[in-house]
């Protein structure tokens, strides 16, 4: 196992920015940067044994400040959407940034993949990891309260990606924290052929703006349902109001879950190269976004095009616009308390 670090650039302020290479046993690869804690590239192996690198992203940092439709990056202090920005704690009404029509997406207009992280590297008996660790200052972006968060992310050398969520508080706020990393088990072309399954008998309809309505709908008998493994373009198509909201699937799932442990979320499947893809989260939700915004206007790693449908996300999270909505978990953090998930993505082949 190996853990080296280059300089990737620098910002428009001048700070440097680092791109850390970590390689485990098995010869697999994750390329990650103290810009917004972003996974650059993944490369595991097809069944045959070759690497490939089944990330979207880009080859230099420039492209990433400039136009990075949140490729691989760490997103919060609240992933995904906040409906018109606003949400009340206690008394009090708190306004943030809209960069989404009418809401606020992502953590605003400098979330957390517009950061500069501290980096600390390690070597773990079982694989190479990184620590990054950034402090959100109170008000930052419109949310209140210091927030301390340490991501933790380790390849372990049975080729899991584990991504480890800490944060903690000095008022009370709200977080919901993932990684927005858009993959394609193929490499290259779009994801329509890969086999999904996701491990949901619920999902969250939205409304026009992409804001849970409150319900939780059942996707038996719907084009949501991939409780089966199901290809991503077999029913993309079909006659569904969600599915034209979305412009295809850009919804949350929640998870078939008893208790708060690790569940087996999502697992993919790309029957060319034989690469499967496994996730595994303690969050109660995963939003399945099959890359509709992406239109072809953007070029990335080795002049490669990334048209509608090039990538497709799992993210592990808290439901969208869980501040408004009572009725979805509690994504309320107070001081004293321990923010704390946990998510994998593990390779394998079949
Ligand atoms: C959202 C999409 C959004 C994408 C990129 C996803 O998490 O659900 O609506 O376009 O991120 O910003």
């Amino acid at each position: 196992m190996s853990i080296s670090k280059q300089v990737f650039g620098k910002t428009d302020h001048r700070e440097s920015v680092d791109l850390y290479t970590l390689t485990n046993h098995q010869g697999m690869t994750a390329k990650i940067t103290n810009y917004g804690g972003t996974i650059v590239s993944l490369e595991t192996p097809d069944r045959d044994g070759r690497l490939g690198d089944v990330v979207l992203g880009f080859d230099n940092l420039g492209d990433y400040i400039e136009k990075s439709p949140y490729f691989g990056c760490l997103v919060g202090r609240f992933a995904n959407r906040i409906a018109n920005g606003k949400f009340t704690l206690g008394s009090v009404d708190y306004t943030l940034a809209q960069n989404d029509g009418p809401n606020s997406l992502h953590g605003g207009l400098q979330g957390f993949d517009k950061r500069i992280w501290l980096a600390e590297s390690f070597e773990a008996p079982n694989g190479p990891g990184l620590i990054l660790r950034y402090q959100s200052l109170n008000a930052e972006e419109g949310y209140p309260g210091n927030l301390n968060i340490q991501v933790t992310y380790m390849l372990t050398n049975d080729n899991e990606l584990r991504v480890a969520y800490a944060a903690s508080t000095d008022q009370t706020t709200v977080v919901n924290l993932t990684n927005h990393s858009y993959f394609n088990l193929a490499v290259a072309g779009d994801v329509l052929n890969h086999e999904l399954t996701i491990h949901a008998s619920n999902y969250t309809p939205v409304d026009e703006s992409l804001i849970p309505t409150g319900k939780l709908q059942a996707v038996k008998n719907t084009p949501f349902d991939f409780t089966c493994a199901t290809t991503i373009g077999s029913r993309i198509h079909a006659e569904d109001e969600q599915l034209k909201i979305g412009g295809g699937f850009d919804h949350n799932y929640v998870l078939d879950r008893a208790d708060d442990e690790m569940v087996h979320a999502a697992e993919v499947y790309e029957p060319v190269s034989g690469r499967l893809l496994s996730v595994y989260t303690t969050q109660p939700g995963v939003q399945f976004y099959s890359g509709n915004f992406l239109d072809g206007s953007i070029t990335g790693k080795k002049n490669r095009v990334y048209h509608r449908r090039s990538g497709f996300c799992l993210e592990t999270q808290h439901y969208p616009d869980s501040p408004n909505q009572s009725d979805f978990p509690s994504t309320v953090l107070e001081p004293g308390e321990k923010y704390s998930q946990q998510t994998i993505f593990a390779f394998t082949t079949r």
